[in-house]
């Protein structure tokens, strides 16, 4: 579904205008749908109903406890990558033994915590975390489920920051030291293996390179089966791409066709971990303008959000719609959509055609994904608030951030 309807000149999400939520709730403002939360995670229970599988939401894309409660309520496992989001997943409802722990740098203290609440497996992501695993499972006399995360060396021809799975990336272990892992690691007497993972990268709109990635994978499981290391689970990660400009996108049930084809009569329980195909185009980013500012090459529209709040363009110069909320029956101008924080790079958007005035509202779309979850306090500047729709309701999911919460820990000298 699309995000966004326009109903007499307004753009709404679900059925409230994003006037009245502006109105209620202030600016810069997230704004999710809970029916199009809902449907893309129903999209993947469908492409992935013939199957033995776990939907296994990687938290990291967008972490607030509204979002992970609605997946979690829907049957959810979660993709962690730290103590605090597992935190979250517990304060959410999630269920520890859904939840796996991928993240090249796991510390002692996350390790214990994770064990000792029995979550499904840890994505072991070099030789040295195998020993340290080991050692804290020891220690608490336990065994900890593990899979290690494999580096297929598949190119998935995306932006090279999201890049994960080639040989050069930190990510992960090079496919040819997989199988000694392995047998040191069924050696070892505190480490249960459970699995295998690989997460070759994001905003992947092509499949192939994640089928090859399946069959490096698969041929790797066999290897092991051979040797009497038999896995439970299979684990392709998550990199769906999503709408952001003009591309096409495949359905969750295209893209995964010819991945699942490979996987075609396994036995193995197949986890995926997707993020950004659920909850990317599942939200948007509401801000005024607040000054409209000549210059001698554009027109500036500088708006009360910036780079603190929405980190993709400055990162990764990154494309997001932007839209006027109210039409304006006027010549559109070309636009340099800019946040006020101190820094070139803070900009939404270059060169848009916008009929705007100071005080309307755009409407910043496909930020539901590495959004409010990348967002800083640079600036001094207090966190946005988040909103759910649902229906004909807005909840406020989180508050605007308050200007004494940015220093209330921090001291002067004595
Ligand atoms: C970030 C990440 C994901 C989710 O990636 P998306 O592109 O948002 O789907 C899944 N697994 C791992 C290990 C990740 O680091």
């Amino acid at each position: 579904m699309a995000l966004v309807e326009r109903r007499t000149g307004t753009l709404h999400v679900e059925a409230v205008s994003l006037t009245d939520i502006a109105e209620q709730f202030g600016t810069p403002c997230y704004v999710y749908s809970r029916k199009a939360l809902t449907e893309a995670y129903n999209a993947y229970c469908e492409a992935l109903a013939k199957h033995n599988a776990l939907i296994c939401y990687a938290v990291k894309a967008n972490s607030n406890l509204a979002v992970l409660s609605l997946f979690a309520r829907l049957g959810a496992g979660f993709d962690i990558v730290s103590g605090g989001e597992l935190a979250r997943v517990l304060a959410a409802g999630g269920e520890a033994k859904k939840v796996v722990f991928s993240g090249v740098g796991k510390s002692h203290g996350e390790i214990v915590n994770a064990l000792r609440l029995s979550i499904k497996c840890f994505n072991i992501e070099s030789a040295a975390e195998l020993d340290r695993i080991n050692a804290v499972a020891g220690d608490l006399g336990l065994k900890a489920p593990i899979s290690f995360r494999v580096n297929p060396n598949v190119d998935p021809k995306t932006h090279p920051y999201i890049s994960t799975g080639l040989k050069t990336s930190k990510f992960g272990i090079a496919y040819e030291e997989a199988l000694p892992l392995y047998r040191r690691a069924a050696a070892l007497p505190h480490i249960h293996i459970t699995g295998i993972d690989c997460h070759i990268g994001s905003q992947l709109l092509d499949p192939a390179p994640a089928t090859e990635a399946a069959q490096k994978v698969l041929a790797l499981v066999d290897t092991l089966a051979g040797e009497g290391i038999e896995l439970e689970h299979i684990d392709l990660g998550g990199g769906m791409g999503i709408h952001y400009r003009d591309e096409a996108v495949p359905s969750v049930t295209e893209y995964l066709a010819p991945i699942l084809r490979v996987l075609h009569g396994r036995k193995e329980q197949l986890l995926v971990e997707p993020g950004r195909s659920l909850v990317g185009n599942a939200g948007l980013l509401l801000t005024r303008v607040e000054i409209l500012k000549h210059g001698s090459a554009h027109d500036f529209a500088i708006v009360d959000a910036a780079m603190n709040d929405l980190m993709r363009p400055a990162l990764y110069d990154a494309w997001h719609d932007i839209v006027a909320v109210s039409e304006r029956n006027e010549l559109p101008r070309s636009c340099e959509v800019v946040g006020p924080v101190c820094e070139s790079g803070d900009f939404l958007g270059h060169e848009r055609m916008l009929a705007v005035h100071e005080g309307d509202l755009l409407a910043v779309m496909s930020a539901g994904a590495y959004g409010m979850a990348m967002s800083s306090n640079y600036n001094s500047r207090p966190r946005a608030a988040e909103v759910m729709v649902d229906g004909a309701q807005a909840h406020l999911v989180r508050k605007r951030e308050e200007i004494t919460q940015l220093f209330a820990g921090e001291s002067t000298l004595p």
